[in-house]
């Protein structure tokens, strides 16, 4: 039977690659840092890591990981609730709920699996979800898991929020989810005036603070802190895979009936088995370093600063923000492409985005800041793209 799906997908592969969406793995023989090592070639300035914080390789996380595994075991072998419940996942649950000032939290696996859960838990046929078109893809799913009616406002449109919500009055519940921080425009969302609204029409708020959490905000808290909302957002689910220390989990944090529930009835979390507890003291290490210090949040605000006001004055159009997500315009999918082929032989490991990724026509490159990088790298890296444009005639570089 194998035959007929062998020769389908040998024609859907053919066809990726003709189109030129293909993904090749770039295998990488150094640890995660702002320098890497990539297979087959040189070292390369790493501007394409979620490592926002410079803690994927941090001695003391490494340390505290160690330490975990050595007091802890190397793995469960169980769900939380049956055997695979520990000390440090309950001082891990409140080290967060105390980091983003929520009430508690409920870990899974990864946010991917947060987001899987939430939904379909809490919200019913009768009710219904008010999602920003450019949610990220676990939201989709996990809205997708849920009975609720999905309505979908365009990005960042406030006027087709509120007709969503006008039009979803006669639901039992209302819950508009968002992304704090959308990942290919690096755009923050206007939490104030989402709340302000949710308030106006009793809805309730969740945010997938992914790309945020532990660095935007004064304090790194988050969109939430950024926004001045804290307090008044009812679920924020997040990822340790990012700024957190990258190796991998993720979490729902919020009012503590809806982590209480969650507990009993999410799916990821009653059939899936429990975070390693090299994870849990290593993710607990990083908040902890976050709370002590919000050295490294301003150390890659300034560096984000550098760049962004690097690229402009050599005349390139990186989309306007203050978030380390840079998107450096093109437009032109073939450009972007050469353009990023072009830095990685420069030194500069960054990533063309292209159709369907972005819309057509829209086509960049996605350069992330780091606390890690140094003022040198950020320099380095302004300067390749400028002689990289000037090599490739894009006009208006300098
Ligand atoms: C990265 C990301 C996720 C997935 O997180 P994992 O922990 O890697 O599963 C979910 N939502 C958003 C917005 C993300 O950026």
């Amino acid at each position: 039977m194998y035959g007929k799906l062998k020769s389908e997908l040998e024609s859907k592969l053919a066809a990726i690659r003709e189109d030129g969406l293909y993904k090749n793995e770039r295998v990488i023989i150094s640890p995660q840092a702002s320098v890497i090592r990539v297979k087959g070639g040189s070292e390369v300035i790493n501007f394409c890591a979620n490592n926002y914080l410079g803690l994927a390789n941090n001695a003391e996380i490494r340390e505290a990981a160690k330490k975990a595994m050595d007091e802890w075991g190397y793995g469960l072998s169980s769900v939380r609730f049956i055997c695979g419940t520990q000390e440090p996942h309950k001082q891990l649950e409140a080290a967060v709920s105390k980091f983003l000032g929520m009430e508690d939290t409920i870990l899974f696996s990864s946010c991917f699996d947060a987001n899987a859960a939430v939904f379909e838990p809490l919200l019913d046929d009768d009710c219904a979800i008010i999602a920003d078109s450019l949610n990220h893809a676990s939201i989709i799913d996990g809205v997708r898991l849920s009975k609720a009616e999905r309505f979908i406002y365009e990005h960042n449109n406030f006027e087709d929020l509120e007709a969503k919500l006008k039009a979803s009055m006669s639901r039992r519940l209302r819950l508009i989810t968002t992304d704090g921080v959308f990942s290919m425009d690096g755009d923050i969302a206007d939490l104030g005036r989402i709340c302000d609204l949710a308030e106006r029409y009793d809805a309730m708020v969740m945010v997938d603070d992914s790309h945020a959490s532990g660095f935007v905000g004064p304090n790194g808290r988050g969109t939430h802190e950024y926004c001045g909302v804290m307090g008044r957002v009812d679920i924020i689910t997040t990822t340790f895979g990012k700024a957190l220390g990258g190796a991998s989990g993720g979490c729902v944090s919020g009012k503590k009936e809806i982590v209480e529930y969650l507990r009993q009835k999410a799916r990821p979390y009653l059939f899936s088995n429990s975070l390693a507890p090299a994870i849990v003291g290593g993710t607990i290490k990083a908040l902890e370093l976050l709370s002590a210090s919000t050295a490294l949040r301003d150390r890659l605000e300034k560096n984000t600063m550098r760049f962004r006001q690097g690229l402009a004055a050599a005349g390139l159009e990186v989309r306007p923000g203050v978030h380390p997500i840079c998107p450096v315009m093109l437009y032109d999918e073939k450009l972007a492409h050469q353009m990023a082929e072009l830095l990685l032989k420069k030194g500069i490991y960054v990533i063309g985005f292209s159709f369907p990724v972005v819309p057509r026509g829209k086509a960049r490159i996605r350069v992330q800041i780091s606390a890690a990088h140094t003022e040198a790298e950020i320099d380095k890296a302004v300067m390749a793209f400028k002689t990289a444009a000037q090599e490739l005639g894009i006009k208006g570089s300098i």
